[in-house]
C-alpha cells in the first residue's frame, strides 16, 4: 500500500512552470527523500502534497486520500515540520505540547498523557518546564517534531530537519526518524545534506528543473554514475609508467595513477595481482566510490545531461 502517490503534478507561478509533471510513489512505513538544488521545486511539491496549495495539473493521494478532493482527510493524516518551527517561545515545552493536544481535541487526560510520553520519547523531560526560548537548536527541532506527533500522523513531511544542527544533535534526530519509521510512520524528507538522505532514505528522487530526473535507492543512484576509481600512488616515475602500460585505461595525476573501478574487492584484487605479477611496486592506494554528492552534481543543473537520458 502506498502512503503517497503523485502522477503528473504540474504547478506554475505566473509564467514560470515550477513543476513540469512530477510522478512519485512512496511505500508505507518508508523514508522517501526528495533531493534537488535550490529552486528545483521541492517545497512546491511538499506544499501540494500537504494541501497548502493546489496543483495546476496531475493528481496526488496521501494516506489514501485525494489531496484535491479530500484535503481535510489528508490534513488529518499528516504532520508537517518545516524550517519554520511551530514552537511558541513564550511557552514551556510541556505547554507547547499541551496546546497541540488541545488543538487535536485529545481531551485533558489523554492530552496530558500524550505530552508526557512525547517529552520522554524526545528526551525533553528535564527541560519540560523551561520556556522554549531557552532551548538549543536541537531541542527546539525535537520539540517541533514532538508537537507534530501529538496528532499521531501516518505521514510526516520533514523539511530540512537537521539544518544548522551539530553532528551529535543531527544523529539524535536521525535516530528519532528511524524509530518513527519502525513504528510504521512514513517520512517524506527534503534535505540539503546528501549524507542525510544516504543514511535515512529507503528511496531517493532527484528533482531538477521541475522534473524527477532519477529515482532509486542510494546505491542504485550511485551505480548510475561513473566516477569510482582506485588511486595508485608512486614515488618512482618509471614504476608509474610501467603501471600505466599494464593497466591501459588510466589517467595520470602527478605521480598518481587513476584507474577506473567499480569498487569491488574482486576488481581491486585483480588490479593488485597484475601489478604484483609484473613486479611493479605501488607506494599506496586509495579507493574512491561515488557518493550522493557525485550523483547530485552529475544529475542536476546541467540541461545537456538531463536531455541525454
Ligand atoms: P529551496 O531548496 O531553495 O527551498 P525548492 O526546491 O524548495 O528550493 P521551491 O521553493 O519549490 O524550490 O521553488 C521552486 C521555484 O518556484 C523557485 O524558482 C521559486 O522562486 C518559485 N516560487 C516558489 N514559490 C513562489 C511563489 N509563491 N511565487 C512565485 N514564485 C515562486
Amino acid at each position: 500500500m502506498n502512503a503517497i502517490k503523485a502522477t503528473g503534478l504540474r504547478r506554475s507561478y505566473g509564467d514560470t512552470e515550477v513543476l513540469k509533471g512530477v510522478d512519485l510513489t512512496v511505500a508505507r512505513g518508508t523514508v522517501f527523500s526528495l533531493l534537488g538544488a535550490n529552486g528545483a521545486g521541492k517545497t512546491t511539491t511538499v506544499k501540494i502534497l500537504s494541501t497548502l496549495i493546489r496543483a495546476d495539473g496531475g493528481s496526488a493521494s496521501v494516506a489514501g486520500h485525494d489531496v484535491a478532493a479530500d484535503p481535510d482527510a489528508v490534513r488529518a493524516a499528516i504532520g508537517v515540520t518545516g524550517q519554520f518551527s511551530a514552537v511558541d517561545n513564550l511557552m514551556t515545552g510541556r505547554e507547547n505540547l499541551k496546546l497541540m493536544a488541545d488543538l487535536h481535541h485529545l481531551g485533558k487526560a489523554d492530552g496530558r498523557r500524550r505530552a508526557e510520553q512525547l517529552l520522554e520519547q524526545f528526551d525533553l523531560l528535564d527541560a519540560a518546564d523551561r520556556s522554549a526560548s531557552t532551548y538549543s537548536g536541537g531541542m527546539r527541532r525535537r520539540l517541533d517534531l514532538a508537537m507534530t506527533l501529538v496528532g499521531s500522523p501516518q505521514v510526516i513531511f520533514l523539511d530540512e530537519p537537521t539544518t544548522g544542527l551539530d553532528p551529535r544533535s543531527r544523529r539524535a534526530m536521525w535516530q528519532i526518524v528511524r524509530e518513527l519509521v519502525a513504528s510504521g510512520v512514513t517520512i517524506f524528507l527534503t534535505t540539503q545534506y546528501l549524507e542525510e538522505a544516504d543514511e535515512l532514505a529507503d528511496r531517493i528522487a532527484v528533482l531538477d528543473q521541475g522534473r524527477v530526473v532519477a529515482e532509486g535507492t542510494a546505491d542504485e543512484l550511485k551505480r548510475r554514475i561513473p566516477g569510482g576509481h582506485v588511486l595508485l600512488q608512486f614515488t618512482d616515475p618509471r614504476h608509474l609508467e610501467s603501471a600505466q602500460r599494464l593497466v591501459g585505461d588510466a589517467s595520470r595525476d602527478g605521480l598518481a595513477l587513476r584507474v577506473p573501478s567499480d569498487g569491488s574487492v574482486g576488481a581491486l584484487k585483480a588490479l593488485l595481482d597484475r601489478l604484483d605479477d609484473n613486479a611493479v611496486p605501488v607506494d599506496s592506494l586509495s579507493m574512491h566510490t561515488p557518493d550522493l554528492d557525485d550523483v547530485f552534481l552529475a544529475l542536476t543543473g546541467n540541461p545537456d545531461k538531463v536531455a541525454q537520458r
